[in-house]
Formats: C-alpha cells, structure tokens, sequence
C-alpha cells in the first residue's frame, strides 16, 4: 500500500494493454475476456487475497450469520460454476459483511466480502447476483494484481518486479501487497476494469440463468436512489465508466438478448434479506461509557500538511493538529482525543509518531524485529491489554524495509480499537508509527493512513 500516486501512468499502460477486444459488430458475439498484463502467478493471487481477506476480517464488522454466509457461498458458486477462470481453482469464500454501506469487493483468490447494505437494497435475487457476478469477474481478471503489476512497474521498473516476485524477497513484496486496505492497490480498479468486470459479470449472469439486465438495474436504482446525496461507496471502490448501463445492454445483445424464462427473485432470497434487515446494527460512532454519546470526528481533509519528525518529513491531512510530546508527537482530528477521569489523554483517532532509542547491535540481522519487540513490549507496559493480532511482516517504507504489525487494544471511545503499526529502523533509533481508530472505523481511516505513509521521506 506504499506504492501509490502512479495513476496516470498506470491508466496510460492500461489503455495499450488492456484485453478488451470489441469485434466488429457485423458479427455481434459475446465479448472475449482475458485478464491482462501480470506478473504474479495466480497462486501468489491466492497467498496476496488470503492474507489481505485475514486483514479485511480483523478491520471490519462481519455478520457472523452462518445462515446467511451459506446462502452467500451457495449462490456464489453457483455464478463461479459459469466464470472463466482459465482453469485455475481458487479457494473461494463469501463473506458478509455488517455495514449498511452499499459495497462489496472481492480481493484476488477469490475472498469477496458482501455488505449487508447491498442484500437490503437489492430488489431481488438477480440484482444481488449481478453484484457478486461482478465481483467474481475482478477475481477471474485478476485485475487486483494486474493492477498492483502496474504499480509496482512504474515504481521500481519490471526486472526488479520479476526478480522480487521470482527470488528470496516475494515474501516481502508480498505481504506489503497483502495488508488490507480499503483503498489499496489491490482494490483501485480502473474505469476499464470496470468495464471488463461488467461485461464479464453480465455474461455470468445470462449463463447462470438469471436476468442479465439485473447488473445495469443495480447500478442506475444505486445512482437514482443517491441523488443528491453522497454516492454509494461502491461507486468509489469501482469507479462508473461512461456508457456503463449501455455497454452491458449492448453486451446482452450480443448474447442474443434477455431469455424469455430468465430467472429474477427467489423465496430463498426474500428470505435471507429479512434475516440481515434483522440483524443488530453496528454503529459506527461509539459510545463514550458514562459521558453520553460520543461524536465522531469529522472525515480528515484531503488537503494536506507538512510534519517534520525526527530524521524524516511526511504529510497529514490540514484539518488534524499536532500535539507535540517528549519523544514524538500524536497526530489527529479535533474529537481524536478522549480524557480519562485523571486527566490523561489518549488518542482514538490518527497517528502516534516517535522514535525509541534503540539498545541492541543495529547492523544484527534481526535487529529491525529485536526493536520492534521491544517497543511492541513498552507499549503494552502502558496499555496492559493491547495484544498483538496479525504478526510483523514485511513493507517498504520511503524504499526502507520495515515492519508492519496489527495490534488490538481498548478504544479510549470504549470498544476496541486496531492500531496499525509501521517500524523502521534509522540511524536515529526504530522510528515508529502508529495508525489508530475504533476498529468498526478503522477501514474509512485506511486511505489517509496509507497517504500519510507514502508521504513518508527519510532525510539522505
Ligand atoms: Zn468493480
């Protein structure tokens, strides 16, 4: 997730590459789909997904229907049984997920993650089928790594792309590629994306027997339902190409058109939609035990400004302040910070940034995880129950190796919180970061997480 801001050039490379081939239409016949420019194999598409869905898991609120999680699986395979994945079995899975947002995404290797949101707002079982249709034809595409490809291209230049993915670092590069973002490569589909997986989804959805004009339905019903409003997050994670609802409708024709007995709606899908519309709700601004409810700050800025820390400069977002302390600094949005009854403030939302001194041989091969262990350690001195949830692996910071940790602790806002943590070790010490929010939340703080990283520069 370090490895970002290569938009254009990615979007240039995508529009040489991309397999999208649109025969002549004389000859009207579905449109052929392959996934395109790729340096991962897809097994590594599998080792990248699952370790990204284990972090998507810890972030965010599931479900946790079985009931609802097998419907998810069952109709999910039946669309899988008509996707072309060129022959490569992928591990698939189906998972829930408790926000009312209206989202889905679907990580390489086949983990997709549903929102309830998109199962209430769907009117009928073709509709929710075109969104996971959809969703499979990112996986089939593999465009979540054909895109990391691009990106790391345009970063480090292919032969180092090949060698890292062939040779002894393709761990590392892979579990940077791994950690779960919401916004992250993996997920930045492009407008051409976009296009393949609707066309590819529209196809899935005529050979399962259901009605293909379900996808288009989805889409306009999202934008007519939002007028006015903010758009549904979907359209975020997969961005409108021009013409959408058109090309899918030409799609069909090339199909031969909607089949007369085409399949709509279910018992089973009605079903299943009043038990999520029963389910608890999760909300996302926390309560504040005993102080009434708490509010949540508002969303960082995009604007952006300049931090200068011990050996290194990086950006936050304008509308957060600094609060300067002995050995770093917490930075974060105005109601970031909760205070205890004895006056003591902790920071519920941004970023603690600090050096620790270190005292083990810096040059040791294992000294950037000895000094990650040793900071981990004092800062469960001072938070008793802060456990460690995903083990340190492997990212690249401003092109330094460091280490990425997920840690659980008590949110100052009650709850729990996820603090993500990225140590480097500098000649000033293991200089650390430390990203926090309420883990219901953690996944809208993602992107400014992952922009104030890139943003990192260590001084020469
Ligand atoms: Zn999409």
């Amino acid at each position: 997730m370090f490895l970002r801001n290569h938009r254009i050039r990615s979007a240039a490379l995508g529009a040489i590459l991309a397999p999208l081939t649109l025969a002549s239409t004389a000859l009207a016949q579905r449109t052929e789909l392959k996934p395109g420019w790729n340096l991962f194999s897809p097994q590594q598409d599998i080792q990248v997904g699952k370790q990204a869905a284990q972090g998507a898991e810890q972030q965010l609120v599931m479900c946790n229907d079985a009931k609802v999680d097998a419907y998810l699986a069952k109709l999910g395979m039946k669309l899988v049984a008509h996707l072309n994945t060129e022959g490569v079995k992928y591990p698939w899975e189906f998972h829930c997920v408790n926000d009312k947002a209206i989202n889905a995404f679907a990580l390489p290797g086949g983990f997709v993650f549903i929102n309830r949101g998109v199962i209430e707002v769907a009117d009928d079982e073709a509709q929710l089928a075109a969104v996971m249709a959809h969703e499979l034809s990112h996986v089939a595409l593999r465009h979540g790594t054909s895109q990391a490809t691009k990106a790391q291209f345009a970063q480090v230049g292919i032969g180092l792309v090949g060698a890292l993915l062939g040779g002894s670092n393709a761990g590392a590069l892979l579990t940077e590629l791994g950690s779960f973002t919401a916004g992250g490569v993996l997920l930045r589909y492009s407008r051409s994306a976009e296009t393949q997986a609707d066309v590819m989804g529209t196809q899935v959805l005529y050979d399962s027997g259901y009605d293909p004009r379900a996808l288009a339905q989805f889409f306009e019903k999202l934008q007519a339902d939002s007028r006015g409003k903010n758009p549904p997050e979907f359209f975020s994670d997969h961005p409108s190409p021009d013409h959408r609802v058109e090309r899918v409708d030409e799609e069909i024709e090339r199909l031969g058109g909607v089949p007369a007995n085409a399949k709509k709606d279910s018992r089973e899908f009605e079903e299943i939609k009043r038990e999520v519309l029963a389910l608890p709700v999760v909300k996302k601004g926390a309560e504040l035990p005993g102080k009434g409810t708490f509010k949540r700050p508002e969303g960082p800025s995009k604007t952006f400004s300049d931090f200068q820390g011990t050996g290194y400069t990086m950006r936050y977002p304008e509308n957060w302040t600094v609060h300067a302390g002995n050995d770093g600094a917490a930075i974060g949005p105005e109601g970031g910070f909760a205070t205890d009854g004895s006056g003591t403030s902790a920071l519920a939302y941004g970023m603690t940034v600090g050096v620790m001194k270190t005292s083990g041989d810096a040059k040791a091969g294992n000294a950037l995880e000895d000094a990650t262990k040793e900071l981990i350690e004092g800062l469960q001195q001072g938070n008793p129950r802060m456990h460690v949830t995903r083990e340190p692996g492997k990212v690249l910071l401003n092109n330094q190796a460091g280490l990425s940790t997920y840690l659980s602790n008590d949110s100052p806002m009650g709850g729990q919180e996820t603090d993500w943590l990225i140590t480097v070790l500098r000649p000033e010490g293991l200089v650390y970061f430390v990203c926090t929010a309420p883990q219901g939340e953690f996944s809208s703080y993602d992107k400014t997480f992952g922009a104030i990283l890139d943003s990192v520069r260590f001084s020469k």
